[in-house]
């Protein structure tokens, strides 16, 4: 946490510094324009930065954090503004650099598969500027069409694809990065393999608090040769849990599995009017099968047979590429669907091991009814990565404090059935106290470790991830007895 004396800051003399940088259009100080950089997806937390700014180089990242080190004022990265766990959030008397000027495709290698782009380029671009000679970019968050490269490498994210292909790390070869001093250092490479500590999996995923990447170097992939996607429509969300469960011990790894529940399903019909899922179902599980063409057909019976065998009342495939396409962009509309179904929601983000879909899915219900919240499930089955959408109204005061502690409920059911508080969207400032579930003591004092030897002065996104003091009561008695075993060492600073 930042002290007294370093939040006050005459922003007079920091301002002309940027406005020499990036010209004085690219410098954002007045208070209705601040606004719009007040929060990212997660819009119950807000703070206002004290200035934005709009770097076009890496040159210019470097130039500004070295600013920022000189008057020791705080600076958050910001992409897109799509997280959903608050990573982007200011802390008070902040800047913000924010990437949307930076957003070049520096370089396609298709012979070599990979691209290298500026990290305000728009996840889906990168497919878009392969797809023409047969490849694409396989991290795909449902928010593609507008979320950033560089804000998917700081959350790792994860999408429908990453089942079988794997997360963002799995696709991050090489990072250009400003570390919070203002050095740019590279990490990684153009191949897979370099020696040395793996520098580029420690950044992937560090949200914005060992500095800013300014050029990712990304793994492509070529498409595969058949595609298709089954829709399998359950009386029950557990019985499409089960067949989730049972597709992957049979030995099959589909492109993608997804599960919608009834609210979702309706929401999404209401919302896109696709027409394509089954407004009474209980549950739907959408499929895609990709490989050879002989592969898709044995897998594709199989996957049929196992999605009768749990109870599903129909099972029906698209391989034509438009249909599948519909199939796909009614699930990743659903979240925005929500929006439909009440005044406010509040998104989780679990990891269960699949084999507990079913009771974690029942237990998740009876939470449902215990504080007396609607919760929507939309989730990527397939790797046991939960998104329970709790819907409520903010207005309603106190309504927020128990929708969170409702959160908070289902993320400690998570760990208590081996799994975790975050896949894909981060711990941000939303998920912090939390950490604690998860690890011990000594487990986030070494991540600590990491975040202080790149960021010695705590001013490269400070107060995410780790559990401080002023939040989590309960945190700061464990962390206490980790300062007095390291008490006379080296300052570590903890909160
Ligand atoms: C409708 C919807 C659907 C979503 N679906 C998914 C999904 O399927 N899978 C998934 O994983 N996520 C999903 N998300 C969450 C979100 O889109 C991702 O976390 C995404 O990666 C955030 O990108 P962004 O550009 O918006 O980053 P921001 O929100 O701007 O920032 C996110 C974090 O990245 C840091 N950051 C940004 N740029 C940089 C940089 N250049 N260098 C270092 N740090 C940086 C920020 O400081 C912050 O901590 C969804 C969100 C929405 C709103």
């Amino acid at each position: 946490m930042l002290s007294q004396d370093q939040q006050q800051h005459n922003w007079k003399p920091i301002v002309r510094e940027f406005e020499a940088i990036v010209g004085k259009n690219n410098v954002i100080q007045r208070r209705e324009e601040l606004i719009v950089y007040e929060c990212d997806g997660l819009t119950s937390y807000r703070q206002r930065p004290a200035v934005v700014v709009l770097p076009r180089t890496t040159e210019q990242v470097a130039a500004i954090v070295k600013i920022c080190n000189k008057y020791c004022v705080p600076f958050i990265a910001r992409g897109s503004g799509t997280g959903l766990s608050g990573g982007a959030l200011p802390v008070v008397n902040s800047v913000l650099i924010v990437t949307s000027l930076m957003r070049k495709i520096l370089k396609v290698d298709l012979e070599n598969q990979r691209v290298i782009v500026q990290p305000g380029v728009i996840n889906s671009w990168v497919t878009q500027a392969v797809s023409g000679a047969g490849f694409y970019y396989a991290p795909d968050p449902s928010s593609q069409i507008i979320c950033s490269i560089g804000g998917n490498v700081a959350e790792n994210s994860g999408g429908v694809h990453c089942l079988k292909y794997g997360v963002t790390t799995n696709h991050v070869l090489g990072l250009k990065i400003v570390t919070p001093d203002g050095s740019v250092v590279d990490l990684g490479g153009e191949i897979s393999e370099t020696p040395g500590y793996d520098l580029t999996g420690v950044f992937v995923g560090s949200e914005g608090t060992l500095g800013i990447a300014t050029e990712i170097t990304l793994r492509i992939l070529k498409a595969a040769e058949s595609v298709c996607v089954l829709l399998a429509d359950f009386t029950s969300i557990e019985a499409a849990g089960a067949s989730v469960s049972d597709i992957i011990s049979a030995g099959i790894i589909p492109g993608g599995m997804e599960i919608m529940d009834n609210l979702s399903i309706n929401a999404v019909e209401d919302v896109t009017a696709l027409n394509v899922y089954p407004r009474d179902a209980a549950a739907i599980l959408l499929i895609e099968i990709d490989g050879l063409e002989v592969e898709v057909a044995a897998n594709k019976q199989r996957v049929v047979e196992i999605c009768k065998q749990n109870g599903a009342r129909n099972v029906t495939s698209a391989s034509d590429p438009e249909q599948r396409l519909k199939l796909w962009k009614g699930r990743k509309a659903a979240f925005a669907a929500a929006g439909y179904l009440s005044p406010d929601y509040y998104v989780q983000d679990g990891v269960i091991p699949r084999t507990q879909l079913p009771y974690v899915l029942r237990e998740i219900e009876a939470l449902s009814q215990k504080y007396g919240y609607r919760i929507a499930n939309v989730f990527h089955a397939g790797d046991g990565n939960l998104h329970p959408l709790i819907l409520y109204d903010n207005s309603v005061a106190g309504a927020l404090e128990k929708v969170e502690e409702l959160g908070g409920e289902i993320l400690k059911l998570c760990v208590k059935v081996g799994g975790s508080i975050s896949g894909e969207h981060g711990i941000g400032a939303d998920k912090k106290c939390y950490m604690s579930e998860m690890f011990t003591a000594a487990d986030l004092e070494t991540m600590q470790w990491v975040r202080q030897v790149f960021n010695p002065k705590g001013l490269a996104n400070p107060e995410k991830i780790f559990p401080t003091l002023r939040t989590c009561g309960e945190t700061a008695k464990a962390m206490s007895e980790v300062k007095k075993k390291f008490a006379g060492m080296e300052k570590v600073e903890l909160f």
